[in-house]
């Protein structure tokens, strides 16, 4: 372990919001329908987060925290055509070779499981009282990597990166409810309902989402929907575009040009639409397996997808008269 967990974990885990990120991706592939996030100290005290999916049984356990272990695909073929956020089996050893983990679990069949992670391997695991669920607890991150420790921003801007991720998460899944809490301060909460255009509520305000308006269209290979805002409801920067393929938050800055060409003249010199794309497509026809962050993604097709979004976009706001 040791080495190549330290470097895998300065590819995943940046900071405090790559934690969350992780274990967030880890319940909503666990089926979770409730998703609670908490963070002390900008998460370099402590991150918490609780899911109720399906837990870890006590016997997979130590696997879990295995780097490369994934019970998520097994063969070549899987790689494309992945389903899940998670597929690589590198965040569990890559945040428990950083920081201070414990683990606490239920498959709910027989009572639950709790263990603690000290420097990636399993240190002591006993039965525990525990709900159908994971909740995994994560402290003093970056403690044996002062390096790292130095490079971080303000707490103000860790807080507001992990605003941004938790954000993008529910933004993905309005059918999954979070919560996001600064110690005992709540700071963010959706329902969890469906209702995409309550969960842009929730989360951008009433102000940015009344002002948004709903498109979908679809071609042989995509099928594309999801919300536009008004010319008039601007941001000066690309930060409220969010972009997701297939449950996947992912960064495109092509795909991102297409929504603004969509807009035209529309959009005034630095000014950039509030959006949430939803795009759905053949996983084979993408490949995540780009960047540990699997944030990046290469897209078979990419130029009639361009075609698709800024044709819609056009069209959408045509036909409101804007
Ligand atoms: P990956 O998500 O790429 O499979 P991870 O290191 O994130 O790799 O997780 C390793 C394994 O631990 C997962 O494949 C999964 O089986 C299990 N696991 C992690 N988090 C959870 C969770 N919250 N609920 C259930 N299983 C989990
Ligand atoms: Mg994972």
């Amino acid at each position: 372990q040791r080495l190549s967990d330290q470097i895998a974990a300065g590819e995943v885990i940046e900071r405090p919001s790559s934690v969350i990120k992780e274990l967030v991706e880890n319940a909503i592939d666990a089926k979770a329908t409730e998703i609670d996030i908490t963070f002390s100290e900008g998460g370099l005290k402590q991150i918490v987060v609780s899911d109720n999916g399906l837990g870890i049984a006590a016997d997979d356990l130590s696997l879990a925290f295995k780097r490369h272990a994934t019970s998520k695909i097994t063969t070549t073929d899987d790689l494309f055509n992945i389903l899940t956020l998670g597929f690589r089996g590198e965040a569990l050893s890559s945040i428990a070779a950083v920081s201070k983990v414990e683990i606490v679990t239920n498959t709910g069949e027989t009572k639950g499981i709790k263990a603690k992670v000290q420097e990636g391997m399993i240190k002591s695991q006993e039965p525990a009282a525990a709900k159908r669920g994971t909740q995994v607890i994560v402290s003093d991150l970056f403690f044996n990597t002062p390096a790292r420790l130095k490079y971080l921003k303000s707490q103000k801007t860790e807080i507001a990166k992990m605003i941004d991720v938790v954000n993008q998460l529910a933004l993905s899944y309005p059918d999954l409810s979070f919560r996001l809490f600064n110690g005992s301060k709540r700071l963010s909460q959706t329902t969890g309902d469906g209702d995409l255009k309550k969960n842009i509520a929730n989360i951008y305000g009433r102000q940015i989402s009344q002002k948004m308006i709903p498109f979908s269209s679809e071609n042989m290979d995509f099928e594309i929907s999801g919300y536009l805002s008004l010319p008039e409801m601007t941001r000066s920067n690309r930060n409220y575009i969010s972009i997701l393929l297939n449950g996947r938050f992912i960064k495109n800055y092509q795909l991102s040009r297409s929504i603004i060409s969509g807009y035209g003249s529309k959009l005034m010199v630095g000014r950039f639409p509030v959006v949430v794309l939803n795009i759905k497509m053949d996983a084979n026809l993408v490949d995540v397996n780009v960047h540990p962050t699997k944030q990046e993604v290469r897209l078979s097709k990419e130029a009639q997808l361009k075609e698709l979004i800024e044709q819609t976009f056009k069209q959408t706001l045509a036909k409101n008269n804007l």
